[in-house]
This record gives structure tokens, C-alpha cells and sequence, in this order.
């Protein structure tokens, strides 16, 4: 989805804009509510941001249309979906990627 069509089906629910839309009453409540504690992909508590599987569910997004993750994974977690990574997988493929790093970085046997 782009920048555009997230504006347009903003519009369609009377914000003037995605962005305005981020700044309403409903998301504000609605993002407290579900941000967890710690990042999806690296467990990183700092700069966390509720980020979106998907736009379909927009002003009625459920628990499971979101995920909590850290500033850095949330640009990283774009540019995976400007890459073409599908934006329901795009955290996981990011997520695994850390995994990895820390696995080498720790390897379990030896
Ligand atoms: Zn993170
Ligand atoms: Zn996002």
C-alpha cells in the first residue's frame, strides 16, 4: 500500500490525512492499549511504535492487526516492504533476521 492510498482511506473516514489520523482520538486510545512493553523483532525497550500488519482494518484495527516494535526495526520493517516483502510478514522476516545475528553472535554449542 502506498503513502497515497493510506491518505485516501484515511479521507474516507474523515481525517483530513494518514497523518491526521494518527494524531485522532481513536488511534492514540486504540495504540496505548496495544503497545507492549518491548520490541517484536529485538526485544529493544526504547522508541516504541505500534506499527501496521495491515491498512484494511483501519479506524477498527484489532490487537492482531498490529505489532509493537522499536524505531530502528520499524524503518527497517519499510524498507523490507518497499523491497517488496509482503507487510503481514515483513516483522517476521525482520525479526528472524535478528535472531540470527544473535545466534551467531552466541553460537549455542561449543
Ligand atoms: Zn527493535
Ligand atoms: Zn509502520
Amino acid at each position: 500500500m502506498t503513502d497515497r492510498s493510506v491518505d485516501h482511506l484515511s479521507r474516507r473516514y474523515g481525517y483530513k490525512s494518514y497523518q491526521d489520523y494518527l494524531n485522532g482520538d481513536w488511534w492514540r486510545r486504540f495504540s496505548d492499549s496495544v503497545r507492549d512493553s518491548e520490541c517484536y523483532c529485538c526485544g529493544g525497550r526504547c522508541d516504541l511504535v505500534v506499527h501496521h500488519l495491515t491498512y484494511n482494518t483501519l479506524c477498527r484495527e484489532r490487537e492482531e492487526d498490529v505489532v509493537t516494535v522499536c524505531g530502528g526495526c520499524h524503518e527497517e520493517i519499510h524498507l523490507l516492504i518497499k523491497d517488496g516483502v509482503r507487510a503481514l510478514e515483513a516483522p517476521s522476516v525482520h525479526r528472524d533476521f535478528h535472531v540470527a545475528v544473535a545466534n551467531s553472535l552466541f553460537p549455542e554449542d561449543e
